[in-house]
């Protein structure tokens, strides 16, 4: 009974998801709550995700030209209210100083919500000369949104991210970054966190505050909602206009620059859980499980059996392994392992050692295989690449058996009270249709896709000429 404690305490995803989902955060350890409201304590377990993120996504910023900054966390009030959309997008959140220490300021200054601002101010000195082009900087830090209602890593009111700032000679570079940069977020959630998205271009109505355009990448939790899980800005010129940077070109005139910003943040962690986790708790791709192999000895008090699960460790030292040598029952073990996601254990006992074998237990599909102890680091490898494709495909068929089409307003309706998912439809392209869709059905624009097609000729609501087609759907 005591071994099922841990796996019974949490709810069926089935039955209700949302509580599920706190119930894994909070049973795997990822974080707990904090007296300071709508903040969280990301815990070691959490943090160390967060960790294999960033140094993954760091490496492929890097590849990429990107140079990393820090910038203040504090903004006077004058310098967000440059940029008018900026602000108006922003300041219903914003969270302000206005004492240093006993002394009330003269000017109020918030914690940034974001740093297009600061970027911008630093620009207009740093920026003289078309040789001083481009500029591609990126912060890692944590920004203050004041959050009414919140949730861990989907909703808090801070929260860790990386923000990219860059300026451009012309608007095609600046277009070229935007896109280029959507395109590593898009890689990084595939290739490293096994998780499927859909990329495109977020319409008027959704995109960020004093943006031109932005392009997004959107992933379907298991649940068949869907999470925004990284953004791209290209500004054009109007940051550029309202904060006046501006640069001396080769042909001797002087012209703004060109700009954009784009971010992925802790959320992406909300992500991990909702698309790959099982009834059994946290399923974690390899390539971001801060422990990949769990070895738990089994009748360890025998002799010779810890020693044993010692030296498998350091032969498997190429991963990130350990040993499970609490004195807590092997079904305790197993069920712990299980809820936090590691994709590997290796039970060794005595019966083991002697028939100079193992067994390996894979947490994606629960699959057991016996390995030779000889070639144990071999299959170790393989599984551990089985696993992160496996997440992969799984993902990948989830999300488009969740994809649905609706031609007219009756069969749109029916699909967003029937079945969860994105939806497919056409469009008119007018702000006011969008919102009407969203006050009726709390149904979201999510993007209008890279790869546009033609589903019929009218708006799938209000009837009039279509002009791109969109996924909608509900939205974290
Ligand atoms: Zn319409």
């Amino acid at each position: 009974m005591a071994d099922k404690k841990l796996v019974e305490a949490i709810t069926s995803m089935d039955e209700d998801f949302a509580q599920w989902y706190t119930d894994v955060v909070k049973k795997a350890e990822l974080i707990d709550y904090s007296n300071v409201k709508g903040c969280m304590v990301i815990k070691p377990a959490g943090y160390a995700i967060w960790e294999l993120i960033q140094r993954q996504l760091d490496d492929m910023f890097k590849a990429a030209g990107v140079e990393n900054v820090y910038m203040p966390m504090f903004i006077p009030e004058g310098l967000l209210q440059k940029e008018k959309d900026h602000v108006e997008g922003f300041a219903p959140e914003v969270a302000w100083v206005t004492h240093g220490g006993l002394n009330p300021l003269q000017e109020r200054m918030c914690v940034r919500p974001t740093s297009e601002t600061l970027f911008c101010d630093f620009y207009k000195g740093d920026i003289q000369s078309y040789r001083d082009l481009p500029r591609v900087y990126n912060q890692w830090c944590s920004v203050v949104r004041w959050e009414k209602e919140t949730r861990p890593f989907l909703r808090s009111r801070e929260f860790l991210w990386q923000e990219g700032h860059t300026a451009h000679a012309t608007a095609e570079e600046a277009q070229e970054r935007t896109e280029q940069m959507l395109d590593i977020y898009a890689e990084f959630c595939e290739k490293v966190l096994a998780i499927p998205v859909v990329k495109g271009r977020k319409t008027e109505k959704e995109k960020f505050a004093g943006a031109e355009a932005t392009y997004t990448i959107e992933a379907l939790m298991h649940d068949g909602k869907a999470l925004q899980s990284g953004t791209s800005h290209n500004f054009g010129d109007g940051f550029a206009k309202a904060f006046d940077i501006q640069f001396t070109d080769k042909d001797n005139k002087l012209k703004y620059v060109h700009q954009t910003s784009w971010g992925m943040s802790t959320r992406i962690i909300g992500a991990i859980i909702m698309v790959h986790g099982d009834n059994s708790g946290l399923v974690l791709p390899p390539k971001v499980a801060p422990t990949q192999v769990m070895i738990i000895p089994i009748q360890q008090k025998k002799e010779g059996v810890l020693e044993k699960a010692y030296e498998l460790k350091d032969r498997l030292s190429n991963f990130r392994v350990k040993v499970d040598d609490s004195d807590k029952s092997p079904g305790w073990k197993f069920s712990e392992q299980e809820m936090r996601g590691i994709p590997i254990r290796v039970e060794i006992g005595p019966k083991d050692i002697e028939a100079g074998k193992c067994v390996i237990c894979r947490r994606d599909n629960g699959e057991k295989v016996e390995a030779a102890l000889d070639e144990l680091e071999h299959a170790v490898a393989e599984i551990l690449e089985d696993i992160q494709s496996n997440l992969f495909r799984k993902a990948k068929t989830h999300l488009e058996s969740h994809i649905y089409v609706a031609k007219a307003k009756d069969e749109f309706v029916k699909l967003f009270a029937e079945k969860s998912g994105f939806v497919k439809a056409m469009w008119c392209g007018e702000q006011e249709c969008e919102e009407k869709i969203k006050e009726d059905m709390s149904v979201t624009s999510r993007c209008m896709p890279y790869e546009q097609e033609c589903l019929s000729d009218t708006c799938v609501y209000c009837g009039k000429p279509a002009k791109k087609m969109v996924y909608w759907g509900k939205a974290y």
